[in-house]
């Protein structure tokens, strides 16, 4: 298995490399060359299986000769061992044909564990070989940053720099990261928003010297590692509710729009998905694209659901390069006219191709809030993400009303006590683990939005042993 980049200039490199770049040389981001796809015999064999043996097997088909036999397989089991359910990510059905796909039974209760548990693994075991040491800095809007950290604290050959927006993350994902005090764990705080963050670390990755100087990774969903391994869990629920043999729509509340990405590529791979619902927040530029054709930058507003407070997806040029026939030069082209004049024209036959595939809604605090009264007065507690999720559901079903629907509840109630409280007059509690987070020593850093004062800061921290 080997990966091109979205931009089509950097040479194809197979998973361990994509595993520790992250980010290509040209800027683009790493996929697969062709698309492994699952016939109805090989669907029907993994039904049934645990989950983390069959996350194995559908990560096996991404990581080519990366790991021995056995080895991945032993990573899965143990990174999903740490989970408060044994089935994982469990199905609880919501109404007649709506099903929460419950991801956030972690070590930081959102669905980022998935990917970043197994990845902490993956990055020790391929450094080790190597005998190399890595920085992997990230930018957060919330819940990467607790679920990297927590993946990567103490770990032998990895430093990690996360920078979040200062005062714009909830105090328990704040308070996640911040009090997680290992070594090599740096929390910084930037005076801007999530997208400055983000255009922070794309800054350092596109510093060649600095670059290579820090021997810098990315674990932000940039890295295709962190896509392969959010696919096992849209098959697993597609599967448990009667696919190949049905049609499965599923709703994600999406930011970066790299879970929704995972559910496309498990379609790609032939699983059978009729409908992706994209749940977006009042930053609604993805709704606005899929009802629309309208994909233009408005600046980031805070919302009750913070990790969708984006304007800029970045896993959306991964979408782009598709849609466009794999054409990197017209995927490059694309994305430097959306950086230099905060637009995306996309051609309309490329636009209604994909709104074949794409619904998308765009819902308010007013509407986050009725719709977490709603499922609480029925009895489920949902968190704002969620909430956003099954309001998309709702706003923008798929065509066929006997599809069933599953919604990706991407985060705990409890992480968001707040909305919570708000919505429904009481305030979820703190799973036992993290019952004492508010008497934590934090440690954190306030920076400026500046890439001197932020690599100063990464130099500092990566050559602390040095
Ligand atoms: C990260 C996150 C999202 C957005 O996921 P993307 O892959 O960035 O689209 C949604 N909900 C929660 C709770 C998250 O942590």
């Amino acid at each position: 298995m080997r990966y091109v980049s979205t931009r089509g200039e950097a040479a194809p490199r197979d998973f361990e490399s994509v595993l520790l770049a992250g980010l290509a040389e040209d800027g683009g981001l790493f996929l697969p060359e062709t698309w492994p796809v699952l016939t109805t015999d090989d669907w029907e064999e993994l039904r049934g299986l645990p989950y983390p043996a069959l996350a194995a097997r559908i990560i096996r088909l991404f990581t080519g000769d990366t790991f021995e036999e056995g080895v991945l397989e032993a990573m899965c089991a143990d990174a999903y061992a740490g989970f408060t359910t044994p089935a994982v990510a469990p199905l609880v059905q919501l109404d007649h044909r709506r099903f929460a796909l419950e991801l956030f039974h972690g070590p930081t209760l959102a669905f980022k564990d998935f990917a970043l548990q197994l990845l902490g693994r993956m990055f020790d075991h391929v450094l080790a070989r190597r005998g190399e040491r890595i920085t992997i800095v990230g930018a957060t809007s919330g819940d990467t940053g607790s679920a990297a950290i927590e993946a990567c604290k103490g770990r032998e050959n990895l430093d990690i720099v996360i920078l979040h927006p200062e005062g714009r993350t909830s105090a328990v994902q704040r308070r996640q990261m911040t009090t997680v005090l290992s070594p090599n764990v740096r929390n910084i705080a930037v005076q801007g928003d999530f997208d400055a963050c983000q255009d922070l670390v794309k800054a350092m990755f596109n510093d060649a010297p600095f670059r290579r100087e820090m021997n810098l990774s990315a674990v932000n969903s940039i890295n295709w590692a962190r896509i392969a391994a959010q696919i096992p869990y849209y098959v697993a629920s597609a599967l448990a509710l009667g696919a190949p043999q049905c049609e499965i729509a599923f709703a994600v509340p999406t930011g970066n729009f790299g879970n929704v990405f995972a559910a496309w590529a498990a379609r790609r791979m032939g699983l059978p998905v009729s409908t992706l619902i994209v749940g977006a927040n009042r930053n609604d530029i993805l709704a606005r694209w899929i009802t629309g054709n309208d994909m233009t930058a408005q600046p980031v507003i805070p919302s009750l659901s913070p990790s969708m407070d984006i304007q800029v997806s970045s896993n959306f040029e991964r979408l782009l390069f598709e849609l466009l026939g794999r054409d990197g030069a017209r995927t490059a082209t694309a994305m430097r006219a959306f950086r230099d004049t905060g637009r995306m024209p996309i051609d309309e036959s490329t636009w209604r191709a994909a709104t074949a595939l794409f619904r998308g809604h765009a819902v308010s605090d007013e509407e986050t809030i009725a719709e977490m009264r709603r499922l609480h007065a029925q009895g489920y507690p949902a968190d704002p993400h969620t909430a956003a999720g099954t309001a998309a559901s709702h706003a923008a079903p798929p065509d066929n009303p006997a599809t069933p629907i599953i919604i990706a509840a991407t985060a705990h109630p409890a992480k968001f006590p707040d909305a919570v409280e708000r919505a429904t007059g009481t305030r979820p509690a703190l799973p036992p683990h993290m019952a004492d987070l508010y008497e934590r020593e934090e440690r954190f850093t306030v920076l400026p939005n500046d890439l001197h004062a932020i690599e100063s800061a990464v130099r500092a921290h990566a050559r602390r042993n040095g």
